[in-house]
This record gives C-alpha cells, structure tokens and sequence, in this order.
C-alpha cells in the first residue's frame, strides 16, 4: 500500500468511525484501496451497526466491493451469466457463515440493524447483505432472503 492510500484509509475510518471493520475488509482483491472509492458509506454504518448486536459472532466479510473484472470472473467461475451485483456499487458485502448458531446471530444482527435484503448461502458457508433497495436509495427488492 502507498503512503498515499494508507493515509486514505486513516482519514476514512476516523471520518467513518467504524467501531467493527477496517475499511480495506472490503477492498476487492484485484484493486488495493477500492473500498475507499468505492463502497456505500450508508451501507458500511448500517453494517457496523449490524455487528454490534451479533452476540459475538465475528463477520469476516469474505466478499466487499468488486471491480467489474472481478465481478465477471466470479461469474464465469460459477457458470453462470454475469449479474449486475450489488457488490459492484459497493453496497454489498459476504460474510463467512458456516455453522446454524453463526447463521442465526448474523442474520438476526442484520435486520435489527434494519438490512432487508439477504442471500443465504449453505453450500458456500456464506450470508450476503445489501442495502440496493429503493429504501436506501438502491433498486432492488426490498424484504427478501433467498438462497443460494
Ligand atoms: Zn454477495
């Protein structure tokens, strides 16, 4: 990391005042310092929030911002055709979940903390959240969880 991001990285987190997260948790792994750009900070206040009423289950975000390269990969790894994620308007994040307690305390923490729109994925051991509902001034669907 260059001085000059590391000072962006300092200056956004006290700005931020995130008590949970480092904002470089959600960088996407090809662009060092994106998560700084690029990620909601409604989204990131919501989830630092979320966190304080987990019970103590860590959230290691396995997945933050994405570029559209890394988008596209994900995609093309999966199979699949590529959607448009939340993840590439950084108001998204995966969070590693991998037994029934971690499940529940992470799912619970989100919706007292007002998220409504959540991806459960079993197989993959992991909980998505985002906040691109038109409540938040994002453009999807509003009170949903589905799965994977
Ligand atoms: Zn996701």
């Amino acid at each position: 990391m260059t001085a000059k991001a590391a000072s962006a990285v300092v200056k956004t987190n006290a700005r931020m005042n995130l008590k949970y997260f480092n904002i470089e948790e959600f960088d996407s792994p090809d662009y060092q310092g994106s998560a700084v750009l690029h990620m909601d900070r409604d989204f990131l206040r919501m989830l630092d929030t979320a966190r304080g009423y987990s019970n103590g289950t860590p959230f290691k975000i396995t997945s933050g911002y994405r570029t559209p390269e890394k988008n596209r990969a994900i995609y093309k790894n999966l199979g699949k055709p590529e959607i448009k994620s939340s993840h590439l308007y950084g108001r998204a994040a995966d969070i590693q979940a991998t037994t029934s307690r971690d499940r529940f305390n992470i799912v619970n923490a989100l919706i007292k903390a007002g998220f409504n729109r959540i991806g459960i994925s079993g197989k993959s051991g992991f909980i998505h959240v985002d906040n691109d509902c038109d409540k938040y001034g994002g453009q999807k669907s509003s009170d949903v969880i589905w799965i994977y």
